[in-house]
């Protein structure tokens, strides 16, 4: 997001490889029971978000209170999944304050618990890669997913809790970032992701903050990696490989959802001890990122 004026009304004006959403999400049962109001106003057309009266932010997109799950996904994710599948690599982070909805808008939590139109980016995302893959005649495909926990530094794999966190390392081959260590679960279909997410979901570290009583106090990333063997003449009905298939073409593409642990105000969260030593290591993690980001996302910087 950044503070200034808007270039105009309607869907996100450059090309830049970073593009910003904004989520508001309505008041909760207990807020609204506590006469919270909201601080929030958001201009849909102008793509502008006001912090109280002054503080005027420009987005890409901007869901307001009222957007469901299913215009987020259509609007932020699909394209990015389309993309996805000619062979692109794409990241989507949710990021914000403690209880502001990035867990429920990312689709991590609560699976088997929420209806179908309540169900977040993953499951959808999941759902489209599979359609995509079966409606495309394709020579042949892989799907596997992995599912880490960045938590004060240390790496936890979701998928083998048993792994050492020193086990598992980031390394660059070629310009190619690669996740060693890590488990990848070859998988079939939406059902058998679900099933993984979930049960990696519970050894997640979370704790009750003020703000919200099952605050994330880590980073997740759970990754979709899909190999596809396309194009080239199929020979007499055997599959093709790269040799004797000619032009067949082997594409690989990951699509990383981060679930940021939340940014805290300290003195809204009410911590101390060890909780505040946590929120003291999310914050400097999410300035670091910040920074990442913001260089990616400066033209004059490319
Ligand atoms: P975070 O992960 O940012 O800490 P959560 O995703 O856990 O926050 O959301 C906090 C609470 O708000 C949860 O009970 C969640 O179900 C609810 N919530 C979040 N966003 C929405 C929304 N758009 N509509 C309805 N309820 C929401
Ligand atoms: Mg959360």
């Amino acid at each position: 997001m950044s503070p200034k004026v808007p270039s105009g009304p309607g869907k996100a004006a450059d090309d830049s490889a970073v593009q910003v959403a904004v989520r508001v999400r309505p008041l909760l049962p207990k807020e609204l029971l506590h006469s919270h109001e909201s601080c929030i106003t958001a201009d849909a057309e102008q793509r502008t978000v006001t912090l109280g009266h002054d503080r005027h932010f420009v987005c890409d997109f901007l869901f307001e209170e009222t957007s469901c799950q299913e215009e987020v996904y259509a609007v932020s994710v699909q394209p990015l999944i389309e993309a996805f599948f000619l062979g692109f690599n794409a990241t989507v982070f949710a990021y914000g304050q403690t209880g502001s909805g990035k867990t429920y808008t990312i689709g991590e939590a609560n699976i088997s618990s929420f209806r179908d139109e309540e169900q977040g980016i993953i499951p959808r995302a999941v759902a489209e890669i599979f359609k995509l893959l079966d409606e495309n005649d394709l020579i042949d495909f892989s799907v596997r997913v992995s599912y880490l926990e960045v938590y004060k530094e240390d790496f936890k794999d979701l998928l083998e809790v048993e792994t050492a966190s020193k086990d598992i390392s980031i390394r660059e081959d070629k310009g190619n970032i690669v996740l060693c260590g890590a488990k990848e679960c070859e998988v079939d279909g939406l059902d058998e992701v679900l099933s993984l997410l979930e049960s990696g979901n519970t050894a997640r570290h979370t704790g009750a903050t003020q703000m919200n009583p099952h605050s994330s106090r880590s980073h997740t990333i759970f990754t979709v990696y899909v190999d596809q063997r396309r194009g080239g003449p199929r020979p007499c009905g055997t599959m093709a490989t790269a040799a004797s298939g000619g032009d067949s073409q082997i594409l690989t593409s990951k699509f990383h959802f981060v679930d940021l642990a939340g940014s805290e105000r300290i003195v809204r969260t009410g911590n101390t001890g060890e909780r505040l030593k946590e929120s003291i290591q999310i914050n400097s993690g999410l300035l670091a990122l910040g920074n990442v980001i913001g260089a990616l996302g400066d033209p004059k910087r490319k």
